[in-house]
């Protein structure tokens, strides 16, 4: 390192980001996390001009109730990039927020997990904006990687472990050993269509509409993948507005309705896992038999999810100490301890 590079150093906070399709976390060094928002831009569009008017916790309380001139985007809604400008300005406007006044010469390093399905285009598109918002330096993790860092499993070791990070919008799994993906798949369903599965329930059998943000309300506060096991579990009400008459109604409905909602999109879960068990070479496979297989993300935290992965797959299944700040931890170690130097790409 140069003298002027470490000048530039002096001072600084390395940042890591965790950039999910629901949540945006970012991690700072020596302070562990100082932001969580969702991964939300609200844009308002003015005479034909499209401009950015609010961004994370701002821009989710506009979702579902904006009027016809602002639209809520999430840019990474799929886990791919669906709009690399808003993606960027949004990247722009959290490391701006962590990073706010400090002086000119405070250059930081900028850790940033990404999907492992994001393309070479996509990387380098949130490399720019990282670059763009002042990091001296980009580095880039793949999300199984730092989701396993985070959740303390043996990555840099030569034993196969497993990790299915569920999210909003997609669920990786990821055989790891040595400090690499052995395998890696991801499935299009995560919190998101667990979401949309409820919405869509009490559309058909109640003629209820609901929005997505009480459905997702719903599925944190009662989900669960199996049929309780006294056959019903907690009862709840749940406002809308009914579709014959139009007007504001209330329904009750219990849990074993709402796991009958989720089941759509939890057996997609399980899918995922058997493909990748299906995938995973033999001596891989013989180390998850013993390490099992850990949840991560919001979406480990359906009610007995645990328990189905485990009784569908004959394997140990446990669930993250914090699977939403995962990640972030995992990308901030990655980050920090040299011992995870080789997880992390410039490229
Ligand atoms: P991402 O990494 O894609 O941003 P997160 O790991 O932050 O996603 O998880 C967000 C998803 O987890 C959302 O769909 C959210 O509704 C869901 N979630 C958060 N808390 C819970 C909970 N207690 N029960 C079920 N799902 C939850
Ligand atoms: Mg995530």
């Amino acid at each position: 390192m140069s003298f002027f590079s470490k000048f530039l150093k002096f001072g600084s906070h390395n940042m890591a980001i965790d950039l999910g399709t629901a949540n945006t976390l970012v991690y700072v060094e020596d302070q562990g996390i100082v932001l969580d928002e969702p991964s939300v831009v609200a844009i308002e569009t003015i005479n034909g001009i499209e401009r950015v008017k609010a961004v994370g916790d701002d821009a989710k309380m506009m979702m579902g109730k904006t009027p016809d001139t602002i639209k809520a985007v999430r840019p990474l809604r799929d886990g791919v990039i669906a709009d690399i400008e808003v993606a960027e300005k949004m990247i722009e406007h959290f490391i701006r927020k962590v990073h706010g006044k400090r002086t000119l010469f405070r250059y930081p390093e900028i850790t940033i997990c990404v999907p492992s399905g994001a393309t070479s285009v996509e990387k380098r598109a949130i490399r720019d904006a990282a670059s763009n918002a002042g990091a001296s330096e980009v580095y880039l993790i793949l999300e199984p990687m730092a989701a396993a860092i985070g959740a303390d499993m043996p990555v840099t070791e030569p034993v196969g472990s497993m990790v299915v990070d569920i999210g909003g919008g997609t669920t990786e799994v990821a055989v790891l050993s040595l400090r690499g993906l052995a395998y890696t798949t991801s499935v299009r369903t995560g919190g998101d269509k667990m979401d949309e599965a409820i919405v869509s329930y009490v559309r058909r059998h109640h003629n209820l509409l609901v929005g997505e943000t009480t459905a997702e309300r719903i599925k944190k506060d009662y989900g669960i993948a199996i049929i309780p096991e006294d056959g019903v579990g907690e009862t709840f009400t749940l406002k809308g507005r009914d579709l014959v008459n139009g007007v504001p109604k209330e329904i009750t409905i219990n849990q074993a309705h709402i796991a009958e909602a989720l089941s759509e999109p939890v057996g997609a879960i399980v899918e995922g896992v058997r493909i990748a068990l299906e995938n995973t070479a033999p001596e891989l496979a013989a180390d998850i038999v013993d390490q099992g297989i850990v949840l991560t993300g919001g979406g480990a935290l359906i009610r007995k999810l645990d328990e189905h992965l485990r009784e569908e797959t004959g394997l140990p299944v446990s669930i993250a100490e914090n699977p939403l700040t995962c990640v972030a931890i995992g990308t901030g170690r990655a980050m920090e301890d040299p011992i995870y130097r080789g997880v992390l790409h410039t490229a």
